[in-house]
């Protein structure tokens, strides 16, 4: 229990967190150390994690293997500069990505976080219709309730108003949107779910550099879920109009939605692929943007042919010393049995909360377990009631959510369980 109150005091008045207000500090919790599934704050108590740090603590925390990964490379070397150098770690993941992805996807840029990989994505496909001999092509196409990061370009095809950046209008390009898919399983599929997209891109195809968009689950910009077949369509109809398919798979690969990629559901393949997130295991950050040769190869035929990114810290050997070993440790786990597990049980015992009052909707996709409230939540008084109940989640306006580690045991989840299922009993007597 080492941090204090004064430590906490300077917290708040000095440090932002995640979207917070320096004038009116949200209380925050210290934390000690992690292991496993726990996190051991500073108050003395110890919850489960139902974050998985933002879906990327997928192996739990202090892992002996990502531990030693990390301590093995430290002793060789923690950074280069990549400008003009190459090591072991990013060729090992590199070829690891090779693998894991469709063969299409064979080209790699690799960067410090999610938000980057979005830009530079948007950056290929600019760069790939300019190299095309095509001057028409400089917006994108993206469905509503997205979120793809916090960086301007990544932004402007966030949700354009639920998307928290409402406040730079004018400052950010205007691109396309549609409205999120509604259909939630390929048994609700009508042609009409797509009508919209259809006419967006049909009217527009002449602009459009690229769609992009989550695929199978929308995050950060609603938990929303939705069908494989609509995702098939927006593939055709990519390729029948001339547009590339910018998949931001940076919360969904690596298993959680129940599948290595999410986009293998609907049997199909990006251009452009953008992963993050769990890639270390939660341990560093890291990301990668993975393209095809022939974008790759069209990029590189016009002028000096160089794609135009290059952080300071890319391919930083430590992360991806992690991120191989990481990788190695998923695929040696029986991973898919244990999403399967996690979702049968996320969908038994939060069906449950469908007859609360309060609730509006509850989804379940994979390892990720949503209940959808009627209203925002309070979170100066939900947080504090959630640790009190022994458990970390971090609820968003109406949406109280879960993505556990991959590890979590059947207990521990119905911990989490019963937890949202409390807090929206209680939000209901109110
Ligand atoms: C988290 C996230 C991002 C942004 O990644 P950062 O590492 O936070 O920059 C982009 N797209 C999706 C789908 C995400 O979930």
């Amino acid at each position: 229990m080492s941090l204090n109150h004064a430590d906490l005091q300077f917290d708040a008045e000095h440090i932002w967190h995640p979207y917070t207000n320096l004038s009116e500090p949200t209380p925050v919790f210290g934390v000690e150390s992690a292991d496993g599934v726990h996190l051991n704050l500073s108050n003395g108590q110890r919850v489960v994690d139902g974050m998985a740090s933002w879906w990327s603590a997928i192996h739990g925390y202090n892992h002996p293997r990502l531990n030693q990964a990390v301590k093995n490379q430290v002793d060789q070397m923690s950074h280069v500069m990549f400008g003009g150098l190459t090591h072991e770690p990013a060729i090992k993941l590199s070829r690891q990505l090779v693998e894991l992805t469709a063969p299409e996807l064979d080209c790699i840029f690799i960067a410090d976080s999610g938000s980057v990989t979005v830009e530079v994505a948007l950056k290929m496909a600019l760069q790939f219709w300019h190299s095309a001999g095509n001057t028409q092509k400089k917006r994108f196409l993206s469905f509503r309730n997205g979120y793809h990061g916090d960086t301007f370009g990544a932004m402007s095809v966030c949700d354009p108003v639920t998307g928290m950046h409402s406040m730079f209008n004018g400052v950010l390009p205007k691109h396309l949107f549609v409205s999120s898919p509604d259909c939630r399983t390929d048994a609700d599929w009508q042609d009409e779910c797509i009508a919209e997209f259809e006419i967006c891109i049909r009217t527009n195809h002449q602009q459009i550099a690229a769609v992009i968009i989550e695929p199978i689950v929308q995050g950060a910009g609603g938990m929303r879920v939705y069908c494989a077949e609509y995702l098939r369509q927006v593939r055709q109809l990519c390729d029948e109009y001339d547009v590339l398919l910018i998949l931001d798979e940076i919360a969904t690969a690596f298993g959680r939605t129940g599948t290595m990629f999410a986009y293998q559901q609907a049997d199909i393949c990006p251009d452009i692929l953008c992963v993050g997130k769990a890639i270390t295991g939660g341990y560093m950050s890291l990301a990668a943007t993975i393209t095809t040769k022939q974008v790759a190869d069209t990029i590189g035929r016009f002028g000096d042919g160089n794609l135009m990114h290059g952080p300071t810290f890319m391919a930083n050997p430590l992360a991806c010393a992690v991120a191989c070993e990481s990788l190695k440790l998923l695929i040696e786990s029986n991973w898919q049995e244990r999403i399967n597990k996690i979702e049968s049980q996320l969908k038994l015992e939060l069906a449950a909360c469908l007859s609360i009052e309060s609730v509006n909707d509850v989804r379940v996709k994979g390892a990720i377990g949503v209940v959808e409230l009627k209203k925002a939540v309070n979170m100066h008084q939900i947080q504090p009631r959630l640790v009190e109940l022994g458990v970390w989640i971090r609820p968003f306006g109406k949406l109280l959510y879960i993505m556990p580690p991959y590890i979590i045991q059947p207990a521990e989840l119905s911990l989490l369980t019963s937890a949202m299922k409390q807090i929206a009993t209680e939000l209901a007597a109110n």
